[in-house]
C-alpha cells in the first residue's frame, strides 16, 4: 500500500478538511499554547523532535514543530496523515525496515526520521484534522507509558484547537483570508507573522483602536550584534537562534499579542489593548527573557545574546507607518545608548507642541 492511498478524497474526507477550514488555523503563526505541547511531548517522550500537525488536501502543516525547521510537507511525505487513520496512537519503530515509508520525504531528508509515534487530533466536531507526534531520529520502541503521556497531551492540543486564542485582530486576519493568503503571511523559519502580515495587522488593530478607543502599542526589537553571530559560528547556526529568538518572544509576550518578523534579525512585538505605561513594562519583559539564557546552537555550545527595543504606543488618528518609525527611532536610540535596553517613544504630538515626532526616553524598569 502506497501512501498515496490516504490522498483518496472520500465523504469523510471532505468533511475532515472542511471542519480544518472551518478552524482557518492554517498558515497561522506559531503560538506558545501549542509550543508548550511540543515541548513538553519531546521531553516526556525522550524525542528530539515533536510536532502539532494539521493534514490538508496536499500538504500537512505544523502549526508546532519542536527540534526541527521544516514549516509543511507534501502530503505523502509527512506521517500525521497515516496517524489520522489509525485507532489508538500510530507507531512506527523504524521507518526504513517499513515498506509505506522507506521513501517518505522526511525519513529520506530532513529531519530524517527513523521512529514515530502519533496521536490524531480531533476538531470539536470529531473529524480528525491532524496528529501530534513525536519523531526520533534513531529506530527505538516507545512504552505504553510513553504513549499515555501522548495521548494526555493530544487531549490538551484538542482543548486549544477548541477556542483561537488569537486577538481579535489577529483571528479575524486568520477568518478573512484563505489559506493561500494566509500563506504569504508567515515567515516560514520563525512562524512568526512576517512584514507583509505585520501590515495587514496594523490596519485592523488601528480599526480596532479607533472603533472601541482601545489602546495599543507595539515593541520593535533588534538583536544585538548578530553579525557577529553569524560569522563566528556560521548562517544555519544564525538561522537556528532566530527560530528559538522567535520562540522566546511568544514565551515572554501575552498570548494576544502578536509576534512579527519584521526582517532579519528585527522583530515586532505587537501589544494590542496595552496602554501607554504598561507598554513597556511588556518590553523590558522580552528584553529579560532573552538576555536570561543563553542559546543553544550545538549539544555543548551556547551564545549569550542581547536585544535592543524601541516602543511606541499608539495616538488617535497615526498613520501606522509612522508609528513604526517612532519605534525603530526609540531602538536606533537604544542601540546608541549601549544595546541591551528599552527605549520609550515620545508620545505623539502636535508640531506646534514642541515635541519632536521620534524623540525617546530609556526606560528604567523598577529594581
Ligand atoms: P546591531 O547591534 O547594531 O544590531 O548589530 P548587528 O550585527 O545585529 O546588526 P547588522 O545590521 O550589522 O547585522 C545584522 C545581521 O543579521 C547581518 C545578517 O547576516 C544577519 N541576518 C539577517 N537575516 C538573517 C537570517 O535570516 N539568517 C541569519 N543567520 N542571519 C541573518
Ligand atoms: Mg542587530
Ligand atoms: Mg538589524
Amino acid at each position: 500500500m502506497s501512501a498515496d492511498s490516504n490522498d483518496a478524497p472520500g465523504s469523510g474526507e471532505q468533511a475532515r478538511l472542511d471542519a480544518l477550514e472551518g478552524l482557518s488555523i492554517v498558515y497561522t503563526p506559531a503560538e506558545e499554547r501549542f509550543d508548550r505541547i511540543t515541548r513538553l511531548a519531546a521531553r516526556l517522550l525522550r524525542a528530539p523532535i515533536a510536532t502539532v500537525s494539521l493534514v490538508g488536501a496536499r500538504q500537512t502543516w505544523f502549526k508546532s514543530r519542536h527540534g526541527m525547521r521544516l514549516s509543511e510537507v507534501p502530503r505523502r511525505d509527512g506521517f500525521a496523515p497515516w496517524a489520522i487513520r489509525a485507532d489508538g496512537p500510530f507507531v512506527v519503530p523504524d521507518a526504513l525496515a517499513d515498506q509505506r515509508f522507506t521513501c517518505c520525504g522526511m525519513v529520506t531528508g530532513e529531519p530524517h526520521a527513523r521512529a514515530y509515534a502519533g496521536v490524531a487530533l480531533r476538531a470539536p466536531d470529531g473529524s480528525r484534522i491532524g496528529a501530534l507526534g513525536v519523531i526520533d531520529t534513531v529506530p527505538r520502541a516507545f512504552e505504553p507509558e510513553d504513549l499515555s503521556a501522548l495521548r494526555d497531551l493530544a487531549s490538551m492540543a484538542e482543548d486549544q484547537l477548541r477556542h483561537m486564542e488569537l486577538t481579535s485582530a489577529q483571528a479575524a486576519l486568520a477568518r478573512e483570508l484563505d489559506d493561500a493568503r494566509r500563506r504569504i503571511l508567515i515567515d516560514p523559519l520563525t512562524q512568526a507573522w512576517n512584514r507583509a502580515g505585520l501590515d495587514a495587522l496594523l490596519a485592523r488593530e488601528v480599526e480596532f483602536a479607533t472603533d472601541r478607543g482601545r489602546p495599543f502599542a507595539l515593541a520593535m526589537i533588534d538583536i544585538d550584534h548578530f553579525k557577529a553571530v553569524n560569522d563566528t559560528h556560521g548562517h544555519p547556526a544564525g538561522d537556528g537562534i532566530l527560530v528559538e529568538f522567535a520562540e522566546r518572544l511568544r514565551v515572554a509576550a501575552r498570548p494576544q499579542d502578536a509576534v512579527c518578523r519584521f526582517g532579519g534579525e528585527e522583530f515586532v512585538v505587537l501589544l494590542p489593548g496595552c496602554a501607554p505605561d504598561d507598554a513597556p513594562l511588556v518590553a523590558d519583559r522580552i528584553r529579560r527573557r532573552i538576555a536570561a539564557d543563553p542559546f543553544r546552537i550545538s549539544p555543548d555550545e551556547s551564545v549569550p545574546l542581547t536585544c535592543s527595543v524601541g516602543v511606541a504606543s499608539w495616538a488617535r488618528g497615526e498613520d501606522p507607518s509612522v508609528l513604526v518609525m517612532r519605534a525603530d527611532v526609540a531602538l536606533y536610540d537604544a542601540k546608541r545608548a549601549g544595546r541591551d535596553r528599552v527605549n520609550v517613544a515620545a508620545p505623539l504630538r502636535a508640531p506646534s507642541s514642541g515635541t519632536r515626532a521620534g524623540s525617546s526616553r530609556s526606560y528604567h524598569p523598577d529594581p
